[in-house]
């Protein structure tokens, strides 16, 4: 069994984006973070850093250019260095890692062979890998000895079945360049599963779960018995639902077609796909759905549009994953739109009113900010199941696969930051 202390252990948490960098320092046995931060705008003009510690919100502006070893050295040096018993009491640095490819079924400890395994998937996370490299580095040299582990949002999506993730395409492309369905988000839909099998008040591996991740990236996944047998990401995030700005499912035609006969180059494809589609291409207002409601109350047919195709789409995958999974015990909703949005999990459920589900407004509209619970009602006749609202929480499960790992290799240590008191 994992030897995590009674108290959990004070894991620094980093997600490292390709111009940003959030960190966290996490209890990994209640989740509690006593540090939260964002370095924001990296090897641009005019980075910076905002962070919240002991309810209080502060921010600076970092040197031109800064990246995320300067960010890195910031929160040692300005941040934890003031707070020397929370540096001291840093046992793992946890790394949010978006590709593993095939090599990762699991959370790893960082050594040489997993750096070179996280670098040979660049080609399959261009713009992600690379900055978590970066931030494993520069963790490296600000924590020497503090073991690192890596926790990869490709991993829990490794237990698919073949015919889940193989494309209809030349198997070839598959045996000689790894393309195939890998699903991304995996570490949410991990932790909402698990919390849901929580409150349904059965063991993990015993629950089949629909779980639907809906922020500015979207996804959902099928899980059964605990584990995933589908999800709508594929090779990359771009696939499945309608999200903030990406299309999801289209046509595949349709790239023929713009490069083809409208001479629309790599470049503008890719940013077509992946910033000017979804919620903000359809509604031509804005791919922030807080925002989308709010105009589609006042009559904005664009906003109005958009939110029909999201709700639509969404419906369409989660009623296919009943055909999935041969019995389902709850659909959660998770993400910024799936935890706070009534309005869009009414409408999803209104459509799927087919499949048994029918919406308690009460409950509903009650759950945001943070809540958790069920929202489906009690009134209906049929087993239908359970609709739960889940805030997820990625860098807790981050922080406990850390302490977990650290734990196995019987190496739990202390940090000794550079440049620390
Ligand atoms: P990310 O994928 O960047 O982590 P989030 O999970 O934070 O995104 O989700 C952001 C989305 O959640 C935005 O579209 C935002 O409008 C939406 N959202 C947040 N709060 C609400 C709310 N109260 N009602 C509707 N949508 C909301």
């Amino acid at each position: 069994m994992p030897d995590t202390p009674v108290n959990g252990s004070q894991v620094l948490v980093l997600n490292c984006g390709s111009s940003s960098l959030k960190f966290a320092l996490i209890n990994s046995r209640n989740g509690d973070a006593s540090l939260s931060g964002l370095g924001d705008a990296l090897g641009q003009s005019a980075p910076s850093v905002s962070w919240k510690i002991a309810g209080e919100k502060h921010n600076a502006t970092l040197s031109e250019g800064a990246k995320h070893t300067e960010v890195i050295e910031f929160v040692v040096t300005n941040i934890l260095s003031g707070q020397g018993s929370l540096l001291k009491q840093i046992a793992a640095i946890g790394h949010r890692v978006v590709h593993g490819g095939e090599k990762f079924s699991h959370s790893v400890r960082i050594n040489d062979q997993v750096i070179s395994a996280i670098q040979d998937c660049v080609a399959l996370a261009p713009l992600h890998n690379p900055a978590h490299l970066q931030g494993i580095e520069a963790a490296t040299k600000a924590f020497p000895g503090v073991p690192q582990v890596a926790v990869f949002d490709t991993a829990f999506h490794q237990t698919m079945p073949r015919h889940a993730y193989i494309y209809a395409l030349p198997y070839t492309l598959y045996e000689e360049h790894g393309i195939r369905r890998y699903g991304m988000h995996g570490t949410s839909h991990r932790f909402v599963s698990e919390r849901a099998a929580l409150l349904l008040g059965k063991p993990t591996d015993d629950v089949n779960i629909i779980s639907a991740h809906l922020g500015n990236g979207a996804s959902i996944a099928a899980i059964q018995a605990g584990k995933s047998v589908d999800t709508s990401m594929g090779l990359t995030p771009l696939e499945g639902l309608v999200m903030g700005t990406r299309c999801g499912d289209i046509d595949p035609g349709i790239l023929l077609h713009l490069g083809v006969r409208l001479d629309y180059c790599m470049k503008e494809i890719n940013d077509l796909l992946n910033k000017k589609s979804g919620l903000l291409g359809i509604s031509q207002l804005s791919n922030d759905c807080r925002a989308l409601e709010q105009a589609a109350t006042e009559g904005h047919q664009g906003a109005q549009l958009a939110l029909e195709i999201f709700c639509y789409r969404l419906a369409k995958y989660i009623a296919s994953y009943h055909g999935v999974l041969s019995q389902v015990d709850a659909l959660v909703f998770t993400g910024g739109i799936g935890e706070n949005s009534a309005f869009i999990r009414e409408n999803v459920l209104n459509r799927l009113s087919g499949l048994g589900y029918q919406v308690c407004e009460s409950s509903n509209l009650g759950m945001r900010f943070g809540a958790e619970g069920a929202i489906e009602s009690s009134s209906s006749q049929a087993p239908t199941p359970k609709v739960l609202v889940i805030p997820t929480n990625e860098e807790w499960v981050i922080a406990r696969d850390a302490a977990e790992i650290i734990g196995k290799d019987g190496s739990p240590a202390s940090a000794q930051p550079q440049g620390g008191t």
